[in-house]
């Protein structure tokens, strides 16, 4: 289970930590050869601009969007989620995503009193409640029909699965738990 975490920016590094805790084998992507390695990626959280700008610049641009319309499985977090959305508002204007999910999300939509929050909350298929650490977060104005919500905090989604590809608003490599990650590789590789 060679996992790729992209690895341009941001929240990263935890990422490979969890993922190498659950036996599979994380490997950080920052160029087109990398990810011809990868089954599965992770996209971390972190500033979605300049992921978008790194994402152009280092040319994995065209090759993750191949490997993702070819149905690479893949786990968005935070600003991962905004990068695999259909429709970001309050981002840059020259900032593109993959349209990867059927969401549309709005950047740091949580607003500057609650810039950053935790919260716990039920997630289907688990027992027991997710401690979730939301920074500066999206958040999720819709969700397409064929689009599971998996968890919602004050009735808004913060965990959404369509097919393989599963995106939350909230950090989940940082709370310590694992689960978030076991679902997904169980997503990933038990099809
Ligand atoms: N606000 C960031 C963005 O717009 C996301 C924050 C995060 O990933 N923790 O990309």
């Amino acid at each position: 289970m060679k996992v790729g975490v992209l690895a341009l920016q941001g929240a990263f590094a935890r990422h490979s930590e969890v993922l190498g805790g659950l036996g599979a084998v994380p490997l950080e992507v920052r160029t087109p050869t990398d990810l011809e390695a990868v089954d599965a990626m992770v996209m971390p959280g972190g500033e979605s601009t300049t992921m978008s700008m790194l994402l152009d610049s280092s040319g994995l641009r065209t090759p993750l969007a191949e490997r993702l319309a070819n149905g690479l499985p893949v786990l968005g977090t935070c600003a991962g989620m905004i990068l695999l959305a259909v429709r970001v508002t309050d981002g840059r204007p020259d900032q593109r995503s993959f349209a990867a999910i059927d969401i549309d999300v709005r950047r740091n939509g949580y607003g500057r009193q609650v810039d950053s929050f935790e919260d716990q909350f039920p997630v289907t298929g688990l027992d027991g409640p997710f401690h979730g650490v939301f920074i500066r977060a999206p958040v999720v104005e819709r969700v397409g029909t064929a689009v599971e919500v998996l968890a919602r905090v004050d009735g808004i989604p913060v965990l959404c699965r369509e097919g393989s590809v599963l995106v939350s608003s909230f950090h989940p490599e940082m709370s310590g738990d694992g689960r978030i990650h076991e679902r997904f590789l169980d997503l990933a590789f038990s099809a």
